[in-house]
């Protein structure tokens, strides 16, 4: 994995999130670091769908800001390459996996998108299913296309919503390796997860989200263990 060019931190500022009266996010105040990796925790329905959403433009802030970083926290010029990977594989299922990539990438701008398809169906373990349609995948499978249609464009920051969904053990194992050399590369890495596994064992920070608020940060003194695994009162 070829270090980050250009490191990207997310400043979040009194982000609200409102669906008709129901608040899906409530001033949360985040600054993440380029570089780090975090876990977002929390039980269904405390928003971190909704804040990853919205950290990767596709969804709306009803008020407050999103702001893109620098290595040295200042606001970055431009903004920086995002992949976002979400509940939906975002591919397309009479397509074969080699196709989508190769479509993708080209919808991305990328130069010699067919290059750039066969190094990620290597990465994510596909290469011998790449002239198979998407249809026929499995729901791990496709998570692993979801996954490669993420990182076509070598992004800065990773946005993953509940990555580890569909994998076999293998398959969790697969993914946090690639995420450890992700982060070691210098890529800034936010995801949702539920309780410790393999992958929790690569953040360098925690959050806890409650009813759309931030209830506990390892950054101001929770325990990554704590804030992984509280299952609620
Ligand atoms: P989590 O990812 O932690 O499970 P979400 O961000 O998906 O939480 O949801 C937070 C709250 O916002 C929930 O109450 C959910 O029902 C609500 N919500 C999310 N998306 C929508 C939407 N598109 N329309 C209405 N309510 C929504």
């Amino acid at each position: 994995m070829t270090p980050v060019d250009s490191p990207a931190g997310i400043r979040f500022e009194n982000i609200e999130k409102r669906y008709g009266g129901l608040y899906a996010l409530r001033r949360v105040s985040l600054e993440i670091a380029a570089g780090e990796c975090v876990v977002l925790a929390g039980r269904n329905g405390s928003g971190k769908t909704t804040l990853l959403r919205i950290a990767a433009g596709l969804v709306r802030p009803s008020s407050g800001s999103v702001t893109f970083l620098d290595s040295g926290k200042g606001p970055m010029q431009g903004a920086p390459k995002v992949g976002f990977v979400g509940h939906a594989t975002m591919v397309y299922d009479e397509l074969t996996a080699e196709e989508n990539l190769v479509l993708f990438a080209r919808l991305l701008g990328i130069a010699e998108p067919a290059d750039r398809a066969g190094i990620l169906l290597a990465e994510v373990g596909l290469d011998d299913r790449r002239s198979s349609l998407v249809r026929t995948f499995s729901r791990g499978m496709r998570q692993r296309m979801a996954i490669a249609r993420a990182l076509l464009n070598q992004p800065e920051v990773l946005l993953l919503d509940e990555p580890a969904t569909g994998l076999d053990p293998q398959g969790v194992s697969w993914l946090a390796e690639t995420l450890r050399r992700m982060r070691d590369a210098g890529h800034t890495i936010v995801m949702s997860l539920h309780g410790k596994s393999e992958i929790s064992s690569l953040a360098t920070r925690a959050v806890r989200l409650e009813a759309g608020s931030v209830m506990a940060d390892t950054r101001t003194g929770g325990s990554l263990s704590s804030i992984l695994t509280f299952v609620g009162a």
